[in-house]
C-alpha cells in the first residue's frame, strides 16, 4: 500500500497530550478553588478578587472540558485511519464550508450540516475512505468530503474506494 512518505501516522497533536492538558487543567481549577476558599476564610468581604476567582475556577474547569473532549476527537477508532488533511470539509459535499465567528457550516443548499467550531481551518478527523491518485502519480488516503474536493480542485484524478475496515498497512 502506498503512503506519502513524508505524512506518516503520527499526528501533530497526540489525545494523550490534550488528556494531559485536559489533566493540568483540571488541577489548576482544583487549585483555584482552594485558594479561593482560603480567601473566603480569611477575608471579610469576598471581595473582587473573590469573584474573579469563582471565573477563573469556571473557565479552568470549561478548559478541562473542552481538551477532553478535543482528545476524543482525535483518539482514532481502533483499526481504522483517518484522513488528516490539514484543513475541513464537509464530509459529504467537500470544499463547500463558510463560516463565521468560530462557526461553520456547508453551503451546499439541503445539506444543512454546521458545526461550533471553524472546521475549515482544523485538521480533517474523517475516516480514510479513497485512495486518491493525482496524474501526476501520486497518492493520498483522504475521507470521501476530501476525495470529492479534490476532484473538483484537480483535474484527471482518479479514487480507489478503500474499504472501511482496513488496517493501517501491513506490519510482519
Ligand atoms: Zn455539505
Ligand atoms: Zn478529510
Amino acid at each position: 500500500m502506498t503512503r506519502d512518505a513524508g505524512d506518516d501516522e503520527t499526528p501533530v497533536v497526540a489525545a494523550t497530550e490534550l488528556e494531559e492538558l485536559a489533566e493540568q487543567a483540571s488541577n489548576l481549577a482544583q487549585a483555584i478553588d482552594e485558594a479561593s476558599a482560603r480567601l473566603r476564610a480569611h477575608a471579610d468581604d469576598s471581595s473582587k478578587a473573590g469573584w474573579r476567582l469563582d471565573e477563573a475556577v469556571g473557565a479552568a474547569r470549561g478548559a478541562a472540558r473542552e481538551l477532553a473532549a478535543a482528545a476524543g476527537d482525535l483518539s482514532p477508532e481502533p483499526g481504522s485511519s483517518n484522513c488528516g488533511i490539514t484543513w475541513g470539509v464537509c464530509p459529504d459535499h467537500g470544499k463547500t464550508l463558510t463560516g463565521t465567528a468560530g462557526r461553520s457550516w456547508c453551503r451546499r443548499p439541503g445539506c444543512g450540516r454546521s458545526w461550533h467550531y471553524d472546521r475549515a481551518s482544523l485538521p480533517c478527523t474523517e475516516p480514510i475512505a479513497f485512495e486518491v491518485r493525482t496524474p501526476r502519480g501520486d497518492s493520498t488516503a483522504m475521507c470521501r468530503g476530501h476525495a470529492v474536493a479534490a476532484l473538483e480542485l484537480q483535474a484527471g484524478i482518479t479514487l480507489d474506494p478503500v474499504p472501511p475496515d482496513v488496517d493501517a498497512g501491513p506490519r510482519s
